[in-house]
């Protein structure tokens, strides 16, 4: 029989990646659109207290199983900010550009710029679940000077991979994919599913 998990998200693209891996197990991922879950503020201040709030608020309002993600940046020269504030550093609503004016302004003159994206994805079997499958992954790279390539989102046109010699927004999908911290989390969720099912 085909297993049901509502996804707590609205991105249309994280449904679909995450459908075809899974459709393999005979699970189906829906939206949580699809159900019309309500916003739920994220308050936490770690990526896997925020994963967890998405999903069990998700898990409470559908009554299904759910899977949360939650991602970021972390700069080391600015003590791990701006983290969970990553899709907002240059405040409510800021555009990717804006975000990453801020972060090359913030650095300027910095010759420490390492930094790395996270990715938590949380699985609640249901609301109250004591124990949600955490599976959480980075990916280092340095933020450079200036930015290069169109690709990716975010802040991948000044995320330098050093093991590729690119931009993280110069990289096919499948070549980030690859390496991703967001890669390298969706396999640790698979690694568990396959093993329990
Ligand atoms: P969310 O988890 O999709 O809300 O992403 C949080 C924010 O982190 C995004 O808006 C981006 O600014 C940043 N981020 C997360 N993953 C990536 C990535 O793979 N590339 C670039 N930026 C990312």
């Amino acid at each position: 029989m085909t297993k049901q998990i509502v996804l707590a998200t609205g991105n249309k693209g994280k449904v679909k990646e995450l459908g075809n891996m899974l459709e393999s197990l005979q699970i189906e991922v829906l939206p949580q659109s699809k159900f019309e879950v309500s916003d739920v503020e994220e308050t936490g201040t770690t990526f896997v207290e925020n994963a967890i709030i998405k999903a069990r608020h998700a898990a409470k309002e559908t009554g299904l199983p759910a899977i949360a993600d939650d991602s970021g940046i972390e700069v080391d020269a600015l003590n791990g900010a701006p983290g969970v504030f990553s899709a907002r550093f240059a405040g409510a609503g800021a555009s990717d550009q804006q975000n990453i004016d801020k972060l090359l302004t913030s650095l300027e003159n910095q010759d420490n710029r390492t930094a790395r994206f996270w990715c938590v994805l949380v699985y609640m079997r249901h609301e109250k679940d004591p124990t949600p499958v955490i599976c959480q992954a980075s990916w280092e790279g340095t933020i450079a000077t200036s930015q290069h390539g169109d690709g990716g989102f975010g802040y991948d046109p000044v995320f330098w991979v050093d093991s590729l010699q690119k931009m993280a927004a110069e990289l096919t999908k499948e070549e980030k994919n690859a390496i991703s911290h967001r890669g390298q989390a969706l396999q640790q969720l698979m690694t568990h599913f396959k093993s329990t099912l």
